[in-house]
């Protein structure tokens, strides 16, 4: 019957990351202390005003379909943040609600990619880019980034691959899941200003805009009128499993995204979106928020001084998100790399191909775990790695 299945499904990869889920769970349920570096989420809980945000609307029976674009209070909250921390100048109107980031990049795709079209994605970058691509019938090219340089882009670079035929979008992702780079605004803009000579798209996706230890978070959107920006509420405030996100942009490609989304997901429940009104807009909040990143510093701090001290990893310093992409000083590749720290550690992490070839010989460890569990986590890793 695998026949029947759609070209476009046979095209996506497997998730390497859902076997090795299995092999941690397997070794869960035979007792083993496993300690995850794997999961691209916050270990806090949600905060308290936020769930009670929603649990009042759902005492008050918000349970119903509501509109496709979100909420007017929400679409008006998210407005004024974009206005008042991203220079980014949208009405309500220009603001959709989306069931988390992940599904505004994927709309983004399916709404400005047709078959044959390509799209520029640096490399190392998260996963989805690459699978959503392909999912829309068009291809990814790459643009290969390197440790030695800070995984920064060179802006020569990008303006070949922007002038070869068919490139309809590049994705930026700053702060950058795997690398944890911060890109300044003269790369930023410079991106931008490139793809707009060309009548290329930017998605700009800054769902780890508030986690970021050193340099600042620029917005492209705020100046130019080529990008479409995506942000989230996942990573800020601790949300992941709430599914919450949006998009905002140009008018014509907003309208074009409100026809997917009333055909498909039709609306972000709205008691959900009452709980992204109180993270929005109470200041309990933005401090819970303010007071996860600072521990995200520390628990960086911890992370990168094992590394530093360690005769098996190297590291670019990460000035943002809460991952760290060292590479390691063995010959093999990262899946079996990571794989034996699993095994034989009980440390879960991300293989560094995951994120393209670029990040062939590295690892993603993230640091939201507590110091101690981290430094357990390194005293495991380099043990095995002394005994080999
Ligand atoms: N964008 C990037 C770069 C991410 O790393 C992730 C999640 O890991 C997302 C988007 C998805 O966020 P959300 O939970 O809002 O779908």
């Amino acid at each position: 019957m695998d026949s029947y299945l759609a070209r476009r499904v046979s095209l996506v990869d497997a998730s390497a990351a859902d076997e090795a889920r299995s092999v941690a769970k397997g070794l869960l349920s035979n007792g083993h202390d496993v300690i995850s570096l794997r999961d691209g989420e916050p270990q806090f809980d949600t905060p308290s005003n936020i769930k009670e945000a929603a649990w009042k609307a759902l005492k008050a029976g918000r349970t119903k379909y509501g509109p496709t674009a979100g909420i007017a209070e929400l679409r008006e909250l998210i407005c004024e943040k974009l206005f008042r921390e991203n220079q980014i100048n949208a009405d309500s109107e220009n603001v959709i609600v989306t069931p988390g980031a992940k599904f505004a990049v994927f709309l983004t795709f399916l709404t400005l990619l047709d078959e044959g079209d390509r799209v520029v994605l640096l490399d190392p970058s998260w996963i989805s880019y690459s699978q959503g691509v392909k999912l829309a019938g068009a291809e990814a090219v790459r643009i290969r980034l390197a440790a030695e340089d800070g995984f920064r882009p060179d802006l020569d670079v990008i303006k070949e691959e922007l002038d070869k035929r068919q490139v309809r979008l590049i994705v930026v992702n700053s702060p950058c899941n795997p690398t944890g780079t911060v890109f300044d605004k003269p790369t930023l803009s410079g991106i931008a200003k490139l793809a707009r000579e060309r009548g290329v798209w930017v998605l700009s996706d800054e769902i780890y805009e508030h986690l970021i230890y050193r340099g600042a978070h620029y917005s492209p959107g705020s100046e130019f009128d080529n990008v479409v920006t995506i942000n989230g509420f996942s990573k800020p405030y601790a949300m992941t499993g709430w599914r919450i996100g949006y998009v905002t942009g140009p008018r014509m490609i907003l309208n074009a995204m409100l026809k997917v989304c009333s055909h498909s997901v039709t609306c972000v429940p709205e008691f959900v979106q009452a709980a992204a009104v109180g993270a929005l807009s109470d200041e309990a909040s933005h401090r819970a928020r303010d007071n996860m990143v600072r521990a995200y510093r520390e628990r960086r701090d911890a992370m990168m001084s094992r590394i530093r001290a360690s005769e098996f990893f190297d590291c670019t310093e990460p000035h943002g998100t809460f991952y760290s992409f060292p590479s390691y000083r063995l010959q093999m590749p990262s899946i079996g790399f990571s794989n034996m720290l699993l095994e034989e550690a009980h440390v879960a992490t991300v293989p560094g191909v995951t994120f393209g070839e670029c990040g062939e010989g590295h690892v993603r460890m993230q640091y939201t775990l507590t110091k101690e569990r981290i430094i357990e986590a390194f005293e495991r890793i380099e043990d095995v790695l002394r005994r080999r």
